[in-house]
């Protein structure tokens, strides 16, 4: 994000986390007077860097620090086979790998993109990892032409179930978004009114308008 430094400064900032009402995200918005790109924020999973899980932040585990590496309780170098607490997995309890991060991950993401909470994220990606699960089962041993047009309908459900919640977020949004788009002009027009009748009465000083360094 570009933000007035000094002038011919083009000095990159850190991302800035922006909230807008509504559940469509423009390309592009305009933030005072500069075009802003614009991405959906993925949360990453949260690991409690005490007893490792996902459920509970650090600060408030109550559990004694176990070892990242084989998940048990022990001081000094770690000599015990890798375990992960959180899949029983043969990984660090901090693997990118991990099944159960991926599917922390999936979920996040699947809540960022399409603007849903946790839970509903949750019960949609439970949801729908069972549908292919099903449908795998199926396309698998498709005993004749009928079933194998069966298996191949149930891999389009999930995809048709997404556009069909998406629709209905956009038409009960639709309206908020609308209202909250005039706000938006009506704040710029405003700003855009007193700009022009603060360099109009400068100009009748003499002095130009210069933006403070
Ligand atoms: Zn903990
Ligand atoms: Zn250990
Ligand atoms: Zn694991």
């Amino acid at each position: 994000m570009r933000r007035f430094v000094k002038q011919n400064n083009t000095r990159e900032t850190s991302p800035v986390l922006v909230t807008k009402l509504g559940t469509r995200l423009p390309g592009n918005m305009k933030i005072w007077f500069t075009n802003q790109k614009f991405q959906s924020f993925i949360d990453r999973p949260r690991q409690c860097v005490k007893c490792y899980s996902f459920m509970h932040p650090s600060r408030v585990c109550e559990k004694s620090p176990i070892c990242p590496s084989c998940g048990e309780i022990h001081s000094g170098i770690c000599q015990s086979p890798q375990k992960c607490i959180n899949c029983q997995g043969e990984h660090s309890v901090t693997s990118r790998g991990c099944p159960f991060y991926i599917k922390k991950q999936n979920i996040l993401e699947l809540k960022g993109r399409n603007h849903l909470t946790t839970a509903e994220a949750r019960r949609i990606y439970t949801q729908s990892a069972k549908f292919n699960y099903a449908a795998a089962v199926k396309a698998n041993t498709p005993s004749n032409a009928i079933e194998g047009q069966i298996s191949e309908k149930m891999e389009t459900m999930p995809l048709k179930m997404n556009e069909k919640i998406e629709a209905i977020a956009q038409t009960i949004n639709a309206k908020m978004e609308q209202q909250a788009t005039m706000l938006v002009e009506m704040f710029e027009r405003l700003v855009g009114s007193l700009l022009q009748n603060l360099s109009a009465v400068n100009k009748l000083g003499g002095v130009t308008i210069s933006p403070s360094r």
